[in-house]
């Protein structure tokens, strides 16, 4: 298959989708980023990339870092992690409190904001004050790649204007299912939602889900098979917060995005895709990422189903 020509393709066919959508505008530094880029980047086990757009630009990873701190928690307490945050979709917006009050501060899976902050919870307690060097090493060690940061404007930004995630982790709180200091935990969840990246480096970062927990570029294992299974199928549950099932009707493969306009992508046994384009649609994800990744399942027929 052309990959690089299939990719030419879906960036024109997307065009015309340009004037839709809005970037996330939660925090004044995200709101200033330029609407109009679009990138996508494709990993193969063999190490060879297919790339457009502006692949070596950074950008935000947001709620895509979820996926990282999710695979070292399921790595270190197993099934454990369930007693504190389950495994099904929410239904509800990224950010949302209802559910947590009628379900007793249980979040409903670690991709919505209420459950990664429980996950980091769990990291924090295996690792105090350095939790997110824990995470950000991970990130550095699956992408090969040790220039990877986190922005401290964005960090100070989600600080400065995170009143909806304090009320959750303050709710949390209040069930007894946050075990360590508040301050330390938004702290870590913060920085981890302000890492930096670019599509070439989180398409890299996410081929051991697409190869049953291996990194295929260096043999090395990252988690079990089971549980990459585990991480794959609640990406494809829960990736994309109350347009998960939106997602998974129309692209066919489990996925991830952030506020960011970031989506990853698994193709399993296959590849890793990396989307950037900063607009979102209603329910918060990348508007153009979406129509891409469909675009690229129906095109090479690569969708799970
Ligand atoms: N930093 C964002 C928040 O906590 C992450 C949300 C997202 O990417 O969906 O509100």
């Amino acid at each position: 298959m052309n990959y690089q020509t299939i990719l030419e393709e879906i960036q024109k066919e997307i065009q015309p989708y340009f004037k839709n959508g809005k970037v996330a505008d939660y925090i004044p530094a995200l709101a200033k980023v330029d609407p109009n880029q679009f990138a996508m980047s494709i990993q193969l086990f063999d190490g060879s990339q297919y790339n457009i757009g502006t692949v070596d630009n950074k950008f935000s990873i947001q709620s895509i870092s979820k996926v990282f701190a999710f695979t070292l928690a399921l790595n270190h307490y197993g099934k454990g992690l369930y007693k504190r945050v389950g495994h099904e979709p929410s239904g509800d917006p990224f950010n949302s409190l209802v559910q947590l009050e009628y379900e007793n501060g249980i979040p409903r899976n670690p991709f919505i904001n209420a459950g990664a902050i429980v996950t980091i919870d769990s990291l924090v307690s295996l690792h105090r004050k350095n939790s997110f060097e824990y995470i950000l090493n991970f990130i550095k060690k699956v992408s090969n790649d040790d220039s990877i940061t986190y922005d401290e404007e964005i960090f100070k930004s989600e600080l400065n204007h995170g009143f909806r995630n304090f009320a959750l982790i303050n709710m949390i709180k209040s069930y007894n299912n946050i075990y360590n200091p508040i301050d330390d935990v938004i702290d870590a969840y913060f920085k981890q939602c302000s890492i930096m990246m670019t599509p070439c480096q989180l398409a890299k970062a996410m081929l051991f889900l697409a190869n049953h927990g291996v990194n295929p570029l260096n043999n090395e294992r990252i988690i079990t098979n089971e549980k990459a299974k585990r991480i794959n199928s609640v990406m494809l549950t829960c990736g994309h917060y109350d347009a998960s099932g939106d997602f998974a009707y129309k692209v066919g493969l489990p996925g991830k995005s952030g506020v960011g306009g970031g989506i990853v992508a698994i193709v399993p046994q296959k590849m890793a895709i990396c989307v950037y384009s900063p607009k979102l649609n209603a329910q918060s994800n990348s508007y153009i990422g979406t129509k891409a990744l469909e675009l690229f399942t129906t095109k090479t027929g690569l969708s799970i189903f």
